[in-house]
């Protein structure tokens, strides 16, 4: 008997339809002996408008969010009229969903009275959507005679306060899933948990940050010592580049753990950037398949790293992002600029995606998210106001309308030329590129180009990670 952990996504529990399939692929592994922890998103789009309800309440519409309330309760009870059967069972969850969608019409009222909408209480209007659908898919689990119950993720996941993004307690939120999950299991019941939510010690809601209930499973399966943690989402696998921008994306059978963490930090969206931390160290085996084509083995995602004959096995992209470039003639041999600017970025609030230097030393750049960067801006130059002044460092630049762009591929450390490949396709493609950084984990190599550029800069490079080509 082996244990499993299966986060299912958004689309995957979208629709009654779906969510039966889900209750299908759960099942099997129940029916063949093996123990599955089961953690499943909101229904596909519902956090959006969770969010969206949340600021039409701290604008005063009324309207807006009662509307959406009335959205969520139609939903939800669809999905359990058509996955359950009349009954005590059905009542019960059905009273359930009522009472939180009356929940969350009270915290929207507390918004709207307030006029104003803290973090803390984003996440508490957050909440709901995994709140409701757990519920649902454990009903519709028990209508097809998997004995299994609902839990909320906020029992078990212990987090800091930092709230729309939060970091778990490692020890605490250990000890509760060993301590009281784990038990669960053994009486042969399989728990159906929210993905996304955690608490603070003191008993507050918190979420793990957007497209997080992947974090949760991979939390859920380090934790329990599973055998495997499998992410079922809408596509076959991790792909080569997003399908969406060019259609040839082929499914990775391999990766590791290193390669994909770059391609979650560096934008590729089939995966929480987060999601590997917890199965690192304990090296637990990690898939991600299609919930609507579950034959399908999916990418197998491990420790090892095993160089593809492309070298380059994938091409992501980061929109919305800004350059930041500090430079000056006064900055040679002046030790703590680059320092000083990093902490003011980081008291700004502002994560740093990529950083450059030039060899000179006269100047180096970084980028971070759109939405911070004209603050970043701000605070730098009110760090360096006397450097600004004595003109030992020109006035700090902005550049936006700029993206990221990302090549993946262990096999790049230690093989010659990737890079020259990389920056002469651009070349050939009359794309200019801006600054360029490697990884630290040197599986990858980053740089910065026009976002008018992009479409045309992923299928360019695509190419080089569909091709195998020998490397001079
Ligand atoms: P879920 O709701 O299951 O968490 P997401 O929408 O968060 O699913 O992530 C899956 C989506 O990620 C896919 O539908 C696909 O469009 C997108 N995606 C972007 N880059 C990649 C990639 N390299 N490989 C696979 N999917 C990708
Ligand atoms: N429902 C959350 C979101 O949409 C978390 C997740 O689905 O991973 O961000
Ligand atoms: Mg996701």
């Amino acid at each position: 008997m082996k244990l499993f952990t299966m986060k299912f996504g958004g689309t995957s529990v979208g629709s009654p339809e779906a969510m039966a399939q889900v209750v299908e692929i759960v099942k099997g592994d129940v029916d063949a002996g093996h123990g599955v922890i089961v953690v499943v998103s909101a229904m596909s789009g519902v956090t959006d408008s969770l969010i969206d309800a949340a600021r039409k309440a701290a604008s005063g519409n009324k309207w807006g969010y009662l509307s959406t309330a009335e959205t969520l309760r139609e939903r939800h009870t669809e999905a359990l009229e058509q996955l359950t059967d009349e009954g005590e069972d059905r009542d019960r969850t059905l009273a359930q969903v009522n009472a939180l969608i009356d929940d969350f019409v009270n915290v929207c009222n507390a918004i709207n009275i307030l006029g104003e909408l803290t973090p803390r209480m984003m996440d508490a209007i957050v909440s709901f959507g995994e709140r409701l659908s757990s519920r649902v898919i454990a009903a519709a689990m028990r209508a097809q005679g998997v004995q299994s119950r609902q839990y909320d993720a906020s029992q078990f996941i212990v987090t800091d306060d930092h709230y729309q993004s939060a970091n778990p307690l490692w020890a605490d939120t250990e000890s509760n899933i060993r301590n009281h999950l784990l038990p669960v299991l053994e009486e042969g019941i399989t728990p159906i948990i929210t993905g996304f939510i955690g608490q603070t010690q003191d008993g507050v809601m918190t979420t793990l940050g957007r497209g997080g209930s992947d974090y949760s499973g991979a939390i859920f399966a380090a934790a329990s010592d599973s055998d495997e943690l499998i992410i079922w989402t809408d596509v076959d696998g991790v792909m080569t580049t997003d399908p969406r921008i060019d259609k040839r994306a082929r499914v990775l059978p391999y990766v590791s753990y290193n390669e994909v963490g770059e391609l979650a930090f560096y934008g590729a969206k089939v995966l929480h950037p987060k999601t590997v931390q917890p199965i690192l160290d304990k090296k637990i085996p990690m898939r991600v398949r299609n919930t609507f084509n579950p034959t399908f083995e999916g990418t197998l995602i491990g420790p090892a790293s095993t160089p593809s004959a492309t070298v380059i096995k994938a091409v992501t992209a980061v929109r919305n992002v800004g350059l930041l470039t500090v430079s000056g003639r006064g900055m040679i041999g002046v030790p703590g600029i680059a320092g000083r600017a990093f902490l003011t970025t980081a008291k700004a609030g502002a994560n740093i995606l990529m950083i450059s230097q030039a060899s000179s030393e006269q100047s180096f750049c970084f980028v971070v998210m759109d939405d911070r960067s004209s603050k970043v801006k701000a605070a730098i130059e009110q760090e360096f106001v006397q450097e600004i002044a004595q003109r030992n460092i020109d006035q700090i630049e902005l550049l936006e309308d700029v993206v990221i762009l990302t090549v993946v591929g262990s096999g790049m450390r230690g093989t010659p030329g990737i890079a020259g490949r990389v920056f002469n396709t651009m070349g050939a493609h009359d794309i200019n590129v801006v600054a360029i950084a490697q990884g630290a984990s040197e599986c990858s190599i980053s740089f910065v180009i026009d976002e008018i550029n992009l479409e045309r800069a992923v299928i360019a490079l695509h190419e080089l990670a569909l091709e195998a080509v020998a490397v001079v």
